[in-house]
């Protein structure tokens, strides 16, 4: 609900399901998607979680397992690797038990596919991985924005003092 915003947005959520929806939480995406604060990945794993609806999530546990599993290089942060990564993520997802399946691919990505050091050697897709296969682990996934480095200068003072 907003790294930074999270208390004021939930309780303005709070208050809403209070008042307008009388006391129900909704239950369909579009309507949670409608809740202060909350995107896309946040009303997909709620609509998952909680209601078994089939949405899939795409956060960067996910970005990075598909990334690497499918080789896509098109960026992470890019308009159209986004759409590609919502597509590819939705064609897997299992309709049936979408909370499982999103929880377990977040959980892979956290735990085994990991973005520094991933356990590829007791991985059970390593024989069809193509990051595994063509040795382009550290690579995947590609993100378009690099994190901008910055020159600062600091001026320090030093002061000592005799203790007797
Ligand atoms: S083989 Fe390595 S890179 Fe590929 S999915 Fe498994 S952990 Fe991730």
């Amino acid at each position: 609900m907003g790294y930074y915003s999270r208390c004021r947005n939930l309780i303005a959520t709070a208050k809403l399901i209070n008042n307008e929806y009388a006391g129900i939480f909704p239950n369909t995406y579009e309507s949670i998607l409608q809740l202060k604060g909350i995107g896309p990945y946040t009303a997909s794993a709620i609509a998952s979680f909680a209601f078994n609806l089939p949405h899939a999530v795409v956060d960067g546990n996910v970005f990075r397992v598909l990334a690497r599993i499918f080789g896509i290089t098109d960026a992470i942060d890019s308009t159209t690797g986004k759409k590609k990564f919502n597509l590819l993520a939705y064609e897997l997802l299992d309709k049936k038990h979408p909370g499982k399946y999103n929880q377990a691919i977040m959980d892979f990505g956290a735990t085994v596919c990991k973005p520094v050091l991933p356990l590829c050697s007791t991985c059970i897709f390593q024989k069809h991985c193509v990051a595994y296969t063509q040795n382009k682990v550290n690579q995947l996934p590609v993100k378009e924005k690099k994190i901008r480095q910055r020159s600062r200068f600091f001026i320090f003072s030093l002061y000592s003092m005799a203790v007797k």
